[in-house]
């Protein structure tokens, strides 16, 4: 992890869950990072915390379905450490959960808004930046759900598709000029986010047993090696985080 030294990065979605462990991960390897979200009560206390434990971390409120909310954090950065190495698009949500015939038109727009539109507002905001610096990792927080369908997450499978195509374009369009972007598909991890899954009691996730979701802080550590060296080969596609063999090519299981 010798190679996250002294680089800066943005967490959306930093407030709870993967994206507060990742922000947390990153600054334990020595990344200043920028912890972006809604919540501004909640990621200055996590920016304290950083800070208290010898990290260095700012934040700023960002609603990531508004493109100048997301562009005003990349600027933030670049003021804060006059650079930007890494941005995590880990914003997203998943309620409201229902079937395509009572879905909310509105509510589904707003999912679209914020898991879609937020990732492409990261990749409009931080691109020419990394583009000029010849250098930058982007990570797209995914899910299964991108090439599955299930019953009630019409908008969630829907937008984590189009997240992957997303991926899939901008790899092809930064892959000569130092660019990584890479997604991450967790598989089931233990967050507010599973307790809304459950309280819907629609389609089979909602019946796993929560003891199968993996901690918040295994897809932090596989995000912060996705951003070494050691995954330069991984770009454009989704690493998913399910098969033994990822989990310990990212050191969560020993041999
Ligand atoms: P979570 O605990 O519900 O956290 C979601 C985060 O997204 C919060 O920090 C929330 O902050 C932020 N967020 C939501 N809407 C936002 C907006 N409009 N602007 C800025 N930030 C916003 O969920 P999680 O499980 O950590 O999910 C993180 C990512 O992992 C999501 O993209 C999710 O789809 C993906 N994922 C999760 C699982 C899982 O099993 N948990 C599996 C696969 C993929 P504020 O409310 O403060 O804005």
């Amino acid at each position: 992890m010798q190679d996250l030294l002294g680089k800066a990065a943005i967490v959306t979605g930093a407030s709870r869950g993967i994206g507060a462990a990742t922000a947390k991960e990153l600054a334990g390897h020595g990344v200043s990072v920028i912890l972006a979200a809604r919540d501004k009560a909640a990621i200055a206390s996590l920016t304290k915390e950083i800070r208290d434990t010898g990290g260095t971390a700012d934040y700023l409120a960002c609603d990531v379905s508004r493109y100048d909310d997301v562009a005003a954090v990349v600027t933030h950065c670049m003021e804060a450490f006059g650079r930007l190495d890494i941005l995590v698009n880990n914003a997203g949500v998943i309620d409201p959960i229902a079937r395509l015939t009572e879905s909310d038109p509105q509510e589904w727009s707003k999912v679209v808004d914020i898991n879609l539109k937020g990732v492409y507002y990261g990749l409009r905001a931080a691109l020419p930046i990394m583009e000029a610096q010849g250098a930058g990792v982007v990570i797209n927080i995914s899910s299964g759900a991108a090439s599955s369908a299930l019953e009630g997450w019409s908008h969630y499978c829907a937008t984590k598709a189009g997240v992957l195509s997303l991926t899939r374009c901008a790899h092809e369009e930064m892959r000569d000029k130092g660019i990584r972007v890479v997604g991450l598909s967790p598989g089931t991890v233990a967050t507010d986010m599973q307790v809304a899954i459950k309280d819907s009691g629609l389609n089979p996730v909602s019946q796993l047993d929560p003891k199968v979701h993996i901690p918040a802080d295994w897809p932090a550590r596989a995000v912060a090696w996705l951003c070494t060296t050691a995954a330069d080969h991984l770009s454009g596609e989704d690493f998913s985080l399910r098969p033994e063999e990822s989990r310990r090519l990212v050191g969560l299981l020993s041999d």
